[in-house]
Formats: C-alpha cells, structure tokens, sequence
C-alpha cells in the first residue's frame, strides 16, 4: 500500500508539521464500528506510530483523545487518495 504511505503521516499533516515519513498503520476493526470497509490503513510517523506519542505506545483511546480518532483520519485518508466514497 505505498499510496498510503505515500501521504505522509495524516496527524503530522492536521498538526501543520508537514509531510513526515510515513509507517502504516493497520486499524483494527471492531473497536469503534462494526463493519470497516475494505482498506484500514492509515499513514503515521514513526513518533506516532510506535514512537512516544505513538499509538501502539500509549493505547488507542488514549492517542484518539490526544490526536484524532481513527476512524476520523482514515475518512481523510480515503478522501486524500481521491476515492469518492461510492467510487471504490
Ligand atoms: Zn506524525
Ligand atoms: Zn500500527
């Protein structure tokens, strides 16, 4: 999935830090929603991905109050790579 990828890290780009290079970030379904669509991926930094501030490192609600929740930044990550939403 290097179109994801490709973004840059999606907190770092909201936070107005710029485009950072950029981990997958797999999310899990499940907790948040029922039903996820296909893709899950979100592009994060290294420091918030698994870094400090990460999201594997201080757990998923804390970093969702801290940041955004997920499902909040992968809506924009589908809309950053230009899939209308009935488009696929
Ligand atoms: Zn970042
Ligand atoms: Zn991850």
């Amino acid at each position: 999935m290097g179109r994801v990828a490709g973004l840059g890290c999606i907190v770092c780009r909201r936070l107005a830090l710029g485009e950072t290079l950029a981990e997958v970030h797999h999310i899990r379904a499940g907790q948040g929603w029922k039903r996820a669509p296909h893709h899950h991926t979100i592009p994060l930094c290294y420091l918030h991905h698994r870094g400090a501030d990460g999201i594997h490192h201080i757990g998923t609600k804390a970093w969702a109050r801290r940041f955004w929740p997920e499902a909040d930044l992968l809506a924009e990550v589908l809309l950053a790579l230009g899939g209308s939403p009935s488009g696929g």
